[in-house]
């Protein structure tokens, strides 16, 4: 089978560059193939959306003025119900007093047991207009460039004229072997670590005022990925290890009285480091180690303590929530380099400075929460090709980092195809 434009992921980034070029030539034939049954990243978990540059998207790639005009049509696609926040001012100035930030950022929240629902609504609206989708397919990374073919399982081979890579942050060790197969240069220094906090709504409560709240404290450490309502924090799988992640269900499925959210550290690797990649899958597998193959988990009163955190002590007494992700008590303090743990530590105790409570001694420390997404492909032009023919975009190849910027990025690839068929 030929089409004109093969996408492989049907994530947001995907979703982008489908609607984007069918609503533009309603003559082109478009392929999508994922190799889940469906799209696996961040729309179907949780499914916050962002509304607000930068968040989700890669500052080198992208000015304010170009995000605003792609998250317009972003919006138009995605119909997001904008939540609203209160007391805005008085936590901006809490946090300016101790030489932090909050950020104001337009949200919405879908909720994990309604994304689904939202992803078959896209999938349905793009098949009326023709594009097909094929789900449960995965491509290999040895990608005809010549020939333009590309190889899913059972010996298959699809032709296309232009080609989407768009694999996400799991897809990237996948997204590096096609780089590698194509010889197309990369570089991969740059990289997020931090731990998933959980708390009690009480020692949290800015959640009913501002849903994911954003702030950012010295040394590149920022919040992320609020969640709150139903919330659960959960473990993301791969290969060899478990990262820990977080989301929620829908208002309508009530509250647990919980909050999680991520402190991530941003960290920007120089040469002589090989890879930030094999950096994050070192520091991972480590961690996993330590806690006899699961990601560790500690509380605050027993980090402060200078001692391990212990099953048989772990929801006891004080320690009165009980762990919604099943990972082992343990010692962050040896599986986390010490700067990275320091500067989330100090990040921590500013927040509890701006909201009391959040270093109660019940509040629970996982790690790691690794993001992977800055793979940095030697880019052709500013639509994300790396050759005329081949793009890369989404988490996985860096130019966006959540939903939106992942949409947005997909709307620029495929103006670029548009542009060349033009
Ligand atoms: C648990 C979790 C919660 C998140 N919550 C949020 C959130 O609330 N808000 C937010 O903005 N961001 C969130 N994110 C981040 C968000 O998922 C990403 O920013 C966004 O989905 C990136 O879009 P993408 O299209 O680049 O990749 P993805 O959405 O990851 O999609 C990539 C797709 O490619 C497919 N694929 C990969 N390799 C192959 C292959 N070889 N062959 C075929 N198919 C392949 C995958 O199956 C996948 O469906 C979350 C991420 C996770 C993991």
């Amino acid at each position: 089978m030929k089409y004109d434009v093969v996408i492989v992921g049907s994530g947001p980034a995907g979703l982008g560059t489908a609607f984007e070029l069918i609503e533009k030539r309603n003559s082109l034939s478009v392929l999508i193939l994922d190799k889940e049954r469906i799209c696996s990243g961040g729309l179907l978990n949780d499914c916050k959306q962002n509304y607000t540059f930068p968040i989700g998207f890669t500052e080198e790639y992208w000015t304010v003025k170009e995000a605003e005009k792609m998250l317009e049509i972003v919006e138009a696609h995605l119909n997001p119900k904008f939540l609203t926040k209160t007391d805005l001012e008085k936590y901006q100035k809490r946090a300016e007093r101790v030489s932090s930030k909050l950020v104001n950022i337009r949200q919405s929240h879908v909720g994990t047991d309604k994304s689904k629902v939202l992803i078959d609504s896209l999938l349905d609206i793009l098949r009326s207009k023709g594009v097909e989708v094929r789900l449960k397919t995965e491509i290999k990374h040895d990608i005809d460039a010549k020939e333009k073919l590309i190889n899913i399982e059972n010996s298959e081979s699809i032709s296309y004229d232009k080609l989407i890579i768009a694999p996400g942050r799991k897809g990237f060790s996948f997204l590096q072997d096609v780089m590698n197969y194509l010889d197309i240069k990369y570089s991969d220094n740059t990289l997020d670590v931090g731990i998933r906090v959980e708390t009690r709504f009480e020692h949290y409560p800015i959640v009913k005022d501002y849903y994911d709240p954003k702030f950012y404290f010295p040394g590149k450490v920022r919040t992320f990925c609020t969640n709150s309502g139903f919330a659960l924090v959960v473990k993301e799988n791969y290969h060899h290890f478990h990262l820990v992640n977080g989301h929620a269900l829908s208002t309508e499925k009530g509250q647990n009285g919980l909050v999680n959210f991520a402190m991530l550290k941003s960290i920007g690797l120089e040469a002589p480091v090989r890879s930030g990649q094999q950096m994050a899958v070192f520091l991972a597998r480590l961690a996993n180690e330590i806690g006899g193959g699961k990601p560790i988990m500690q509380r605050v009163g027993d980090f402060r303590a200078g001692k391990r955190s212990r099953l048989e002590t772990f929801n006891l007494d004080l320690y009165d929530f009980k762990n919604t992700c099943d990972c082992t008590a343990g010692d962050l303090g040896l599986a986390a380099p010490s700067k990275i743990m320091r500067d989330i530590w100090k990040s921590m105790k500013l927040l509890d400075s701006i909201m009391p409570g959040l270093l109660h001694p019940s509040t629970i420390m996982y790690y790691p929460e690794i993001k992977m997404y800055a793979n940095k492909p030697e880019f052709i032009d500013e639509y994300f090709a790396v050759t005329d023919d081949i793009y890369l975009i989404g988490d996985g190849a860096g130019t966006s980092r959540g939903i939106t910027g992942a949409w947005a990025s997909g709307i620029r690839a495929a103006q670029g195809i548009l542009d060349k068929i033009d």
